[in-house]
């Protein structure tokens, strides 16, 4: 239970909080101006502190080094009552529990920051005992050049301890490095303490800057993780410190931590510029998802066609004239680094429409590994009468001859040069000659059932909209999906790619059998919003961004889930479900 923390925004395991002190602080934040230590009970037994609203209370603690044996830490535990102050408990990964606090500060911090496998094991077993809206702090580690991953990896509070001893130290530090004074001829920065020559900077002014830089660096952090966009900037941050490039990459084998708490869906754009992008949960969960979920229902052959550096793809010059020539007679599948193949029902569904990358057509290993898997799994998955690949030579045309030798398929290849000449798209139309066309209708119902599949779970396309005579109203990619009693069961938001339901497509969803997701709340109507303490239970596997079924007893509603099912059923304060439709019982 905590009354002095809120979440307002998430990007992965970063958030923006907010501790709610007389002068409320956003987080992620350097605390020292409004932190009070109660102080260690190794020197004396301590009165229990009276707190205030002004500060965050560190409650009398006993701190144990990294690696202390159990044994010893269980002897010297430290019992922490509920404090009705704004207070933080000093915790180890291995007594992380929830103690009633506010926040929970690592004392061992400094024994595993430096130290990638360590920080991971102990930053995730913390933040997967602590309650969810709590305050995660590290001490006396955070330097400008780090302080972006410590946050990537989910650290609210941070100090300004070693910035300044590093300063008095002599050290100069940027948010891509460290100095040491003496061999700067130059300062490089325009902070309040790098105001005058560098002949007169003292180790003083170097601690007053490490600490501005350090408070520089969480402001553009913040900015980041409003934006959805702090990985694109940590995947490069990363690389100026080895330890931070093991970290980041630790952090990404850690699928399912980071899975849990990356939305859905976003309406920024996905920079995927670095060979760890593949990595990341937006592009693994998008081919996860593609291959695992999503089924083609056209009978038509399929088109392999190279993905366009304009999304979506269908409004570029070069897909313009592929359309042309297929018209209609043939599934559109794009194939892309790093998001993997995009059928064309779902080529405005996030990332798919989100992503930006540097299109050399030079791949590496990887990435040309990654795709061909993907494309694997899915002609595994999905059954064509005819494959026909209109891709440029080189890695397209490689991974696909991969592909169709290792599972014996019949490939017919329309390029000669480049897949945009008279020729090739001549050749494209030709061989799809005698081919039938499919309808609109088809091809609109195809989409609405896909991004069921996507969204909802394998086959949800299918039931939830076998059984009713879809009617769709407004062109694509605004659908709006009627059942034939005239009433709306959905519609399709094209900045995502994604359904959201009406009341009655919500009851479609409850009584199909596709998985539902479902926030249970207590005995009130909520109009607006649903917080977080008004949740009673939730699907564990709710992602911030899901569409969401809300009950309760006195309440039917559907809405969006803006926290994760973990965080839905632990959190005291914010809002859970953005409600769209609700109706009373
Ligand atoms: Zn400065």
């Amino acid at each position: 239970m905590t009354d002095y923390f809120e979440v307002h925004a998430r990007d992965g395991a970063a958030r923006i909080g907010e501790l709610r002190l007389s002068d409320s602080v956003t987080t992620p934040a350097v605390v020292d101006d409004v932190l009070a230590d109660a102080g260690s009970l190794w020197a004396t037994e301590r009165e229990l502190p009276d707190g205030s609203d002004d500060v965050l209370t560190v409650l009398p603690h006993r701190s144990l080094p990294a690696g202390s044996a159990d044994e010893v830490r269980e002897s010297f535990a430290v019992d922490y009552p509920d404090m009705d102050f704004p207070s933080a408990a000093v915790v180890t990964a291995d007594t992380a529990d929830d103690y009633g606090a506010d926040a929970y500060v690592l004392s061992d911090a400094q024994g595993f920051v430096g130290h990638a496998r360590a920080f991971r094991d102990n930053v995730i077993e913390a933040k997967e005992n602590l309650p969810a809206d709590t305050a995660l702090m590290l001490s006396g580690v955070a330097t400008p050049r780090n302080v972006s991953l410590l946050v990537y990896a989910g650290v609210d509070l941070v100090d300004e301890t070693l910035a300044r001893a590093r300063g008095l130290e002599g050290f100069y530090l940027t948010s891509d490095g460290e100095y040491f004074l003496e061999d700067l001829d130059e300062l490089p920065c325009a902070c309040e303490a790098c105001r005058k020559p560098a002949s007169e900077f003292t180790r003083a002014d170097a601690a007053d800057h490490n600490a501005n830089a350090l408070r520089a660096e969480l402001a553009r952090v913040r900015r980041r993780v409003r934006d959805g966009r702090l990985r694109d900037y940590v995947e490069g941050q990363a690389r100026h410190d080895q330890w931070l490039t093991a970290l980041f990459r630790r952090f990404d084998q850690q699928y399912s931590f980071m899975e849990e708490r990356v939305p859905v869906i976003r309406d920024s754009e996905l920079t995927a510029a670095s060979e760890e992008s593949i990595d990341r949960v937006e592009i693994q969960r998008f081919a996860d998802r593609v291959t695992k979920r999503y089924r083609n229902r056209f009978d038509n052959p399929l088109v392999l066609l190279p993905c366009s550096a304009k999304k979506p793809y269908s409004e570029s010059q070069s897909h313009r004239q592929f359309q042309e020539a297929v018209q209609y007679r043939a599934h559109m599948v794009s194939m892309t680094s790093p998001i993997g193949v995009v059928p064309q029902e779902l080529e405005l569904t996030y990332p798919a429409q989100h992503y930006d990358s540097v299109v050399t057509g030079d791949w590496s290993e990887d990435e040309k590994s990654f795709v061909a898997e993907v494309l694997r799994r899915y002609l595994e998955r999905n059954d064509y009468p005819r494959i026909i690949a209109h891709l440029p030579p080189g890695a397209y045309t490689e991974i696909v001859e991969r592909v169709a030798d290792d599972l014996d398929l019949d490939v017919e290849f329309t390029v000669s040069e480049h897949p945009t000449t008279t020729e090739s798209i001549g050749n494209l139309m030709r061989t799809l000659d005698g081919e039938p066309k499919f309808t609109r209708e088809e091809r609109e119902h195809n989409v609405v059932k896909a991004l069921a599949d996507y969204q909802l779970g394998p086959d949800a396309g299918d039931a939830l909209f076998s059984d009713v005579e879809l009617e769709m109203t407004s062109r694509y990619p605004k659908l709006q999906v009627w059942n034939d009693a005239g009433v709306q069961l959905a519609t399709m938001v094209p900045q995502y790619g994604v359904l959201s339901f009406t009341l009655e497509g919500a009851k479609v969803w409850r009584d199909s059998d596709a998985p539902t997701k479902t926030v249970e709340i207590d005995g009130f109507v909520p109009h607006g919003s649903v917080l977080a303490p008004g949740v009673v239970d939730a699907d564990a596997d709710i992602r911030p961004g899901d569409e969401v079924v809300v009950e309760g007893p006195k309440a039917f509603a559907i809405g969006r889930a803006e926290m994760g099912g973990r965080e839905l059923i632990e959190s005291t304060r914010g809002i859970g479900v953005e409600i769209r439709h609700v109706e009373e019982r």
